[in-house]
């Protein structure tokens, strides 16, 4: 099991924030250092060139001291400008809060929304551009971390590449954890967040910045400072920040990328996709069902329809879950309150781990009364675990 500095008992599976491994722990609890010094540029530059190689690009990689939605906000800052027409992609409760970032800095913003559960459609941005000619920048999801969807985001990328506008994604839970290749698909601006997929606590946000990025930045008229792209790459151009970053943090993310070099960057990602697909088969195991459109399943985040169709008796479930069982999921944001439970299985998360999240459902399941006995959910997680081992991703 996860060794953490909490219970060992202890599963905290909500999608954010996510265990943090003892190893990176203790390299937070060390000496604080001068953040304009020379420490503190040497250990700027590893943690970007990690970045760069998690985020598979050869741009740069900003770090800001904030949470992903701090992320999501510089992205609208530079790309964006008021009274501007800009299209945001949305396929849950992130997509929409992105798209109201883009109205508060005054965007005319031309909303794509699907249904919660399904996947945003390339084809759709396609003709929003083509009935657009003035959009200058996309604002897109990747993983939608309250729907437990992962978004077709090389098709909606070409589209969008294809008739030479910028795009901006939000790959707060999926980068680092579901490959994401941003040069490949050449992605303008994505954005992360330390307590995803990165095994470490809230506090920093990642942006990668393409030249085209950059430029745009110079010339939108969004007021922006604290996010402003270009202002922060002069600095760390230096080996500083604008700002007094989080240096804890950032020496916690040494060991945490050590850790992901250790294990490989394939093999991160083809962990959480064996991990995912024995979560869904358990859970389907147990005859519950799953929000998602199977087109568009998560590797980081399962969304599950809760038992009951009453949220109060959801709410005693989800507690229970916690209080007896230690296993602490997330439940659902917006419309889907009380209509399911989503966990999280990204980061520091292993396939013994797996199976003790699935087996503590499952008893809980029994004892809330929606299923008479154990029906061999374990069984079920590990079957499927191995058959994607066998014939990986
Ligand atoms: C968690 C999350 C965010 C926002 O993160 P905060 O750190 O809470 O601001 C944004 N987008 C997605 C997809 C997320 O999962």
């Amino acid at each position: 099991m996860t060794e953490t500095l909490t219970d060992d008992y202890y599963q905290l599976r909500v999608p954010g924030p996510t265990p943090v491994p003892r190893r990176v722990v203790e390299a937070m609890a060390t000496a604080m250092i001068n953040h304009r010094g020379p420490a503190f540029a040497e250990l700027i530059a590893e943690c970007k060139a990690g970045l760069q190689w998690a985020f598979q690009t050869k741009n740069d990689a900003l770090v800001f001291p904030a949470s992903g939605t701090g992320g999501l906000e510089a992205a609208v800052q530079n790309l964006a400008s008021p009274g501007e027409p800009a299209v945001f992609v949305t396929v849950g409760s992130f997509g929409d809060r992105f798209a109201t970032i883009g109205e508060a800095y005054g965007a005319r913003v031309i909303k794509l929304a699907y249904e919660w559960g399904q996947g945003a459609v390339a084809a759709d941005v396609a003709k929003a551009l083509d009935a657009n000619p003035d959009v200058r920048a996309v604002f897109v999801t990747h993983n939608e971390t309250s729907t437990g969807v992962t978004n077709p985001i090389a098709e909606i990328a070409r589209e969008v590449k294809q008739r030479g506008r910028l795009i901006a994604v939000d790959g707060v839970s999926s980068v680092g954890s579901i490959s994401l290749p941003t040069d490949e698909l050449e992605l303008d601006v994505v954005v992360s967040a330390s307590q995803k997929g990165w095994m470490l606590p809230p506090g920093l946000a990642f942006i990668t910045v393409s030249e085209a990025a950059l430029e745009r930045s110079k010339e939108s008229r969004s007021p922006k400072f604290y996010f402003d792209f270009v202002r922060e790459k002069n600095y760390e151009d230096k080996g500083q920040t604008l700002t007094t970053p989080a240096v804890s943090i950032l020496q916690g993310m040494r060991e945490s990328l050590k850790m992901m070099r250790e294990e490989g960057l394939e093999n991160v990602f083809q962990r959480h996709v064996d991990i995912a697909r024995g979560v869904r088969a358990a859970v389907q195991a147990l005859e519950l069902q799953l929000l998602a459109d199977p087109r568009y399943y998560s590797n980081t985040v399962t969304a599950v329809r809760a038992p009951h169709d009453d949220p109060d008796l959801n709410k005693r479930f989800t507690s229970t879950l916690r209080d007896k069982y230690k296993l602490e999921v997330a439940g659902g944001q917006g419309q889907l309150q009380g209509r399911i439970f989503r966990i999280g299985h990204l980061g520091d998360i292993t396939r013994e781990d797996a199976r003790q999240i699935v087996a503590r459902i499952e008893k809980c399941l029994v004892e809330v009364g929606y299923i008479d006995a154990p029906v061999g959910a374990v069984e079920a997680l590990d079957a499927a675990m191995a058959e994607s081992a066998a014939a990986p991703a």
